[in-house]
């Protein structure tokens, strides 16, 4: 009995881990035509002010049709393309299309809105990252100023100093650069005032239980004011309901996205959020 149900157990084991593996098999071998079969796209996610809800930006966000698994997240996806080196022409293509979106609707003479585009440690480590944006700004002509590069906290991990020369080198190129998911990772407060940073991305993790958990309020505040000192922004990130929305207006959040401000949109949607034929408040 014992022994059957051992068996079981294993064989139940196996398989589980054999159907990942061969997902991960999956994934990774299709992630390499993903681009030239055109399975990948951008969607982009609104950013508005709090203080008149303003619209600033978006986030351009990656979505992978895969013919046979369906949607895959990027959370998925990403760490794969870091571990086997893919990260670099993936997030070049990214980068390439978000900023192709950008001088299409600079060329409709659609107002200026900033595009924050998210960027791996492993391509931030990479020495041909300032180049790559380099030689892209100029090929769209859209203005350095225009784009945000969302970093989160682990690109400090391995090398701070050289962290601070790298952003150092981006910032000259008239780039902002935004800390994403801030308060989830470790964050020297004596960098982060060396790190020539724009905006700090309140983590959506804080935001969640915000009205409910006076410890999350706590730590929103403590990141509003820090941000205050070091003269940065502050977008709250996944925000779901309008007592959310209020309660960082009230305690000082400059800015705020999430699904009650607007879901991620296709590009031609979010043209029409451009041109003003669409309300965002879903
Ligand atoms: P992130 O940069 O922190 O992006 C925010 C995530 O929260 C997005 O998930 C977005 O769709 C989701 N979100 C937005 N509003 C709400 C809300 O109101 N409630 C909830 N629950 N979620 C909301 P997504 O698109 O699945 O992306 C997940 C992560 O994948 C991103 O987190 C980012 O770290 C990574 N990622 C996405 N696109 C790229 C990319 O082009 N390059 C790289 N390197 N990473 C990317
Ligand atoms: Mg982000
Ligand atoms: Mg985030
Ligand atoms: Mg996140």
């Amino acid at each position: 009995q014992a022994k059957e149900a051992g068996r079981n157990g294993y064989r139940f084991f196996t398989t589980e881990m054999q159907s990942r593996y061969s997902r991960m098999l999956l994934l990774e071998n299709g992630l390499r035509q993903a681009i030239e079969r055109q399975q990948l796209s951008l969607v982009y996610q609104p950013q508005f002010t709090l203080a008149e809800y303003r619209l600033t930006g978006f986030e351009a966000l990656l979505r992978w049709q895969h013919p046979e698994l369906g949607m895959i997240s990027p959370a998925e996806f990403i760490p794969i393309a870091e571990k086997n080196g893919f990260i670099m022409p993936l997030g070049e293509w990214v980068l390439a299309t978000a900023l192709r979106q950008q001088a299409r609707w600079q060329q409709q003479g659609l107002p200026a809105t900033l595009m924050g585009v998210n960027v791996s440690a492993v391509q931030f480590r990479h020495p041909r990252l300032g180049e790559q944006i380099r030689m892209l700004l100029a090929a769209t002509e859209v203005p350095a100023q225009q784009l945000e590069l969302e970093l989160t906290e682990s690109v400090m991990m391995d090398n701070p100093q050289r962290t601070v020369a790298v952003m150092e080198q981006l910032n000259l190129l008239g780039i902002h650069l935004a800390l994403d998911d801030f308060g989830t990772g470790y964050s020297s407060l004596s960098y982060l005032k060396r790190l020539r940073l724009a905006r700090l991305k309140i983590d959506q993790s804080f935001v969640r239980d915000l009205l409910i958990d006076e410890e999350d309020r706590t730590i929103i505040g403590t990141i509003i004011s820090l941000a205050r000192n070091l003269g940065l922004q502050t977008i709250a990130e996944g925000v779901e309901s309008r007592e959310q929305l209020e309660m960082l207006r009230t305690m000082g959040c400059d800015q705020a996205q999430g699904y009650h401000l607007g879901r991620p949109l296709s590009a031609e949607q979010a043209t029409e959020l451009l041109l003003g034929r669409r309300s965002f408040l879903s």
